[in-house]
């Protein structure tokens, strides 16, 4: 392997992460069956236990409990991911991401072409 092929540090591992959830966001049904539904918050509970960096992971476990996820729709879901990733930008000192627009980035592609 190249010689720069190294260990994730905390801001590859988040970047790459942020973009698995994003993505599972933005494929996830619109309308989810109930089993759906219990799937994506058993998934997202014990990824808040296992997730490689402890304090992070210390960390959104609080907000899962102050704010539980949310999985009744891609929308839903969407949002509420997009909620908790703007707690974390906000703990950074990081600029707050406009929700309205998740789908832009995640899904669609921005209206102006520049994901084609
Ligand atoms: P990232 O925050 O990784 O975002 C990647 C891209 O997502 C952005 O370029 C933007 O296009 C888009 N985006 C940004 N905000 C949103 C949003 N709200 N909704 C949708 N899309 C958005 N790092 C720490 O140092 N301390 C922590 O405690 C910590 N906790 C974390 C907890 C979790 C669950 C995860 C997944 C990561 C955590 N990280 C933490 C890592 C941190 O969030 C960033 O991933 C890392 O600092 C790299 O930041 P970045 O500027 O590349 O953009």
């Amino acid at each position: 392997a190249p010689l720069n092929d190294c260990p994730a540090d905390v801001e590859t591992l988040g970047r790459s992460t942020w973009t698995l959830l994003h993505t599972i966001a933005a494929t996830y049904p619109t309308t989810p069956t109930v089993s759906e539904q219990s799937d994506l918050t058993n998934f997202m509970k014990l990824f808040s236990k296992l997730y490689p960096c402890w304090v992070c992971a210390e960390d959104f476990q609080q907000y899962i409990k102050k704010d539980e996820i949310r999985a009744a729709s891609r929308q839903d879901f969407g949002l509420w991911l997009c909620g908790a990733h703007n707690e974390v930008n906000k703990k950074l000192g990081k600029p707050i991401f406009d929700c309205a627009k998740w789908e832009e980035r995640w899904r669609t592609g921005w209206k102006d072409g520049r994901c084609d």
